[in-house]
C-alpha cells in the first residue's frame, strides 16, 4: 500500500513537471503545440519555435559531426515511399501497437503506454494477454472521463498512409533507415566493394500513434538520424577501429542485472566483451559510438544508461539489440536511442521483394549478403533531454537560468550596449560585425540591463558582452558567463579568440 502511495506522488509530480515544462518551452519559443494552436490542435505534432529550431540545428550539427568524424556519409531519401517497399521491410504486417478502447467514451488509447503511466512498468514487451491482465490488476481507467475498459487488445498500424498521383497507394516513411538500405548497389559501387560501407541519414518519420501523450517524445511527425554500417560477419569479430576505444567504460545494464533489480555495471568494452555482456568487437564499437553522441550534445553522463533488451523485446530478425536510456524528470528513465544488430534481414528482404542481387563478394571470393548494425534514434529526444534537465535546475536563488550546454544553446552570444546612446549602440554594432563571423551573436539594446541579462538568462545564451562608456576609452568589453555569474574585461581585439576558447574548454 506504501509502495502504491509512493509510486502514484511520483507519477504526480512527473506531470507536473510535463505541464510547466510545456508551458515554459512554448513561452520561451522552444516548442509550440501541439500544432495547429491557431485552430483545433492534434495530438502529436508540434513545431520547433523562433529559438528552437535554432537549438535543434545544433544538436543535428552535433550529431552529423561525431558520424561524419567517424567516416560515416551522409544520405537524404525520399520521406513518401511506394507501398511495395513497406511490404519488403514488414512494416505493413507487423508494424503496429496494442489499443485499449474505453467503453464509456469510446476513446482509444495505446495499452502499453497506459500501463506504464499508471504503474511505472514497462509493458512495451507484454503479449496480448499480460496486457488485459495488467489492466484488471491495476484497475485502469479512461485518462478522459474515468470509464472501463472494453477487455480486449485491438492492433491500429502505425503507418501513415498517402496517395501518389490518382491512385498508387503509399506511405510516409515510417523511419529512415529502410530508405537508406534501398541504394545499396550504389554504396557498393562508392566504397568499391569493400566492406564496411558506413551511411547515415537525419530526416523526418511518420508514425500514426493512436493517443500520443508525451510531447516530442512521442509525435507523429518526427525527426530521425539513423546510421547504418554494412559489414560482414567475420569483420563484426575483429573491427580494428575498435581497439582505439576497447578500454573505454559504458554503464550497461544486462538483462541479469535488470533481473536481480541491480545498477547498471560501468564495465570496459574490453571486458564487456570477454564477460560476453557484448556479442563482438563491431557491436561494442557501435554502441560506444551512441553514448559518445549523447555526450558530446551535453547530456550528463550520470543520468545515461545502456539496457540490454530482453530476449522476448527483440525484433525477430536482431542478434543484439541495447537502448540507450536518459534520466528525464518529466518522464523517468526513457529510451533515447536503439542500437540493433539487424543481421542480414533488410538486404535479403529487399533482395527478396525487388528480385536483384543485393550481395557483394569478398576478397576470398565469398559472395555474402551483409549484416547491418544501425545506431537509430530521433533527434527529438536528445533536444527534449536537454531542455528537460536545464529546466530542472532552472531556479538559481534569484534568478531563472537554462544552463544549455554552450555549443547547443540556441543564441551563443547577447551584445548589449550598457545605454542607447552616447555612442554606444555604434560600439556595440561595430563589435557585432567582427564576431558574428564566428559566432551567433543576438543584440539587444532595449530595456534595463539587469532585465535584459535575466531575458537572455531564462533561455540559455552562454555568454553575454557589455559595452560601456569605458569601452569607448580602452577598447575593452566585460563578458559575463551565465552559470557562475563571473564577469571578465577583455580586450576587443582579443574577443573573437577569447570566446572560442570559452566555447572550446569552458569559461576560466
Ligand atoms: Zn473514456
Amino acid at each position: 500500500m506504501i509502495r502504491i502511495v509512493v509510486i502514484m506522488a511520483k507519477i504526480k509530480e512527473k506531470q507536473q513537471f510535463q505541464i510547466e515544462l510545456a508551458k515554459y518551452l512554448a513561452e520561451k519559443d522552444f516548442v509550440y503545440g501541439p500544432e495547429p494552436e491557431l485552430y483545433d490542435p492534434v495530438a502529436g505534432f508540434y513545431s520547433y519555435g523562433l529559438l528552437g529550431k535554432a537549438m535543434k540545428n545544433n544538436v543535428e550539427a552535433a550529431i552529423r559531426d561525431v558520424f561524419t568524424k567517424n567516416n560515416f556519409f551522409e544520405v537524404e531519401m525520399p520521406i513518401i515511399t511506394p507501398e511495395v517497399v513497406w511490404k519488403a521491410s514488414g512494416h505493413l504486417d507487423g508494424f503496429n501497437d496494442p489499443v485499449v478502447i474505453c467503453s464509456k467514451c469510446k476513446a482509444s488509447f495505446r495499452a502499453d503506454k497506459l500501463i506504464e503511466e499508471n504503474t511505472e512498468i514497462a509493458a512495451d514487451s507484454y503479449s496480448d494477454e499480460q496486457l488485459i491482465e495488467a489492466f484488471k490488476e491495476h484497475e485502469i481507467k479512461c485518462p478522459t472521463c474515468k470509464g472501463r475498459f472494453e477487455l480486449e487488445i485491438k492492433r491500429h498500424s502505425l503507418m501513415m498512409k498517402t496517395k501518389i498521383g490518382a491512385d498508387t497507394v503509399a506511405y510516409s516513411r515510417p523511419e529512415t533507415a529502410t530508405t537508406t538500405y534501398l541504394p545499396f548497389k550504389r554504396y557498393s559501387q562508392f566504397f568499391r566493394g569493400k566492406l564496411p560501407f558506413t551511411v547515415f541519414q537525419i530526416g523526418k518519420a511518420f508514425r500514426n500513434e493512436i493517443s500520443p501523450r508525451q510531447h516530442l517524445l512521442r509525435q507523429r511527425e518526427f525527426t530521425q538520424a539513423e546510421a547504418q554500417i554494412f559489414i560482414s560477419k567475420e569483420q563484426k569479430q575483429k573491427f580494428d577501429p575498435f581497439l582505439e576505444i576497447e578500454n573505454e567504460k559504458l554503464p550497461l545494464w544486462t538483462e541479469a542485472l535488470q533481473k536481480a533489480e541491480k545498477k547498471p555495471e560501468l564495465i570496459s568494452l574490453k571486458d564487456a566483451l570477454k564477460k560476453k555482456y557484448l556479442k563482438n568487437q563491431a557491436y561494442a564499437w557501435s554502441i560506444n559510438l551512441a553514448y559518445k553522441i549523447f555526450l558530446s550534445v551535453g547530456i550528463p553522463k550520470e543520468r545515461i544508461r545502456l539496457r540490454q533488451h530482453h530476449a522476448d523485446e527483440k525484433a525477430f530478425y536482431a542478434d543484439d539489440a541495447w537502448d540507450l536510456e536518459v534520466e528525464l524528470n518529466s518522464f523517468g528513465w526513457t529510451e533515447c536511442c536503439g542500437v540493433h544488430d539487424r543481421t542480414t534481414y533488410d538486404l535479403t528482404q529487399h533482395a527478396k521483394f525487388s528480385k536483384q542481387d543485393l550481395s557483394i563478394r569478398l576478397e576470398s571470393g565469398e559472395k555474402i549478403v551483409p549484416d547491418v548494425i544501425e545506431i537509430a534514434f530521433g533527434v527529438d529526444r536528445p533536444f527534449f533531454s536537454l531542455l528537460d534537465i536545464a529546466f530542472f535546475r532552472r531556479d538559481d536563488a534569484k534568478r531563472t537560468v537554462l544552463s544549455l550546454p554552450a555549443n547547443i544553446a540556441p543564441m551563443q552570444i547577447g551584445l548589449l550596449p550598457l545605454l542607447k546612446k552616447d555612442g554606444l549602440p555604434e560600439k556595440a554594432l561595430e563589435i557585432k560585425k567582427e564576431i558574428e563571423k564566428q559566432f551567433r551573436v543576438y543584440y539587444d539594446a532595449s530595456g534595463s540591463i539587469g532585465k535584459r541579462y535575466s531575458r537572455l538568462d531564462a533561455v540559455g545564451v552562454p555568454y553575454c558582452i557589455t559595452v560601456d562608456h569605458d569601452s569607448l576609452k580602452d577598447e575593452s568589453v566585460t563578458v559575463r558567463e551565465r552559470d557562475s555569474l563571473k564577469q571578465v574585461r577583455i580586450p576587443i581585439k582579443e574577443l573573437t579568440q577569447k570566446l572560442g576558447q570559452y566555447f572550446e574548454e569552458g569559461f576560466e
